[in-house]
């Protein structure tokens, strides 16, 4: 039998849910199960009951809190879907009163991370997940498949230049294959769970981490992180930066 899926949406901008739309297996994703609610293409309100409920969006009103409860009881299994619902996500540096993953509320079965995530990652979860089986994201960082990784662990003991925050500084056409930290740009690679394909970096962006913490013990790795690094003035202020998608799971808040 067709397992019955349902998506949500929170407080999102919808980035996740047309990444999913985009995906060259939707059709087939479509094919392979059915879907129950989904209000980009159902007009059901009501709740219903379904193998796998995906929600994209964090928590930033008190009513979702009630809705999120209701989608765990019908559903046997609840992911998060994109960095928002998986961490809070970029919503928690704006003025917005409280920006909280899913989890702060329910018990989920996963997490699909990325802001919004990648297409290759999100296609392989929605086809395991019709599947039944568990979502596998990597253990390593960022930088352990990364096309610039060079002999990073060297020339970052012995040269250690000044980090500097990139944005001004990037050129999106830079040819140079070098690791951004050893160009002395601030590059979250070390401390980013890997699974994007590095998309940003191979257009010449350093990563900013939207793919989540590689570990549990984000913070005690951030600390080694910038115990390593010779931070300029201006990053050593700017904590936001570390925390940009995932503050409000790491800090509560
Ligand atoms: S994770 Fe990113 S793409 Fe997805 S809803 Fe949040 S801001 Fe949008
Ligand atoms: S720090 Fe960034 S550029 Fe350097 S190897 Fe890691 S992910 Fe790649």
């Amino acid at each position: 039998m067709k397992p019955k899926v349902a998506i949500f949406s929170l407080t999102a901008c919808s980035g996740c849910i047309s990444t999913l739309i985009s995906l060259n297996i939707f059709p087939q994703f479509l094919e392979r199960s059915k879907i129950s609610n989904f209000s980009f293409i159902s007009d059901i309100k009501e709740i219903e009951s379904s193998n796998i409920a995906l929600i994209e969006g964090c928590i930033s009103e008190d009513s979702q809190i009630k809705k999120i409860k209701e989608i765990r009881t019908q559903a046997k299994k609840v992911y998060a879907l994109g960095t928002c619902a998986s961490f809070g996500g970029i919503l928690n540096l704006s003025n917005v009163k409280k920006a909280e993953p899913i989890s702060n509320y329910i018990e989920i079965d996963g997490i699909i991370p990325g802001c919004p995530p990648p297409s290759k990652l999100l296609g392989n979860c929605l086809l395991r997940m019709i599947e039944n089986k568990n979502i596998d994201l990597s253990k390593k960082n960022m930088c352990a498949n990364c096309p610039l990784k060079g002999d990073l662990e060297l020339t970052f003991k012995t040269n250690n230049p000044k980090i500097y925050l990139s944005s001004d500084q990037i050129n999106l056409h830079d040819e140079s294959s070098e690791c951004f930290l050893n160009k002395g740009i601030l590059c979250l690679g070390p401390i980013t769970r890997d699974g994007c394909d590095h998309r940003c970096i191979e257009y010449g962006v350093p990563c900013e981490g939207c793919m989540g913490p590689v570990s549990k013990d984000f913070t005690s790795n951030l600390i080694n992180f910038l115990s390593l690094v010779n931070l300029s003035d201006d990053l050593k202020n700017y904590k936001a930066i570390f925390y940009r998608f995932s503050k409000p799971k790491l800090m509560g808040g």
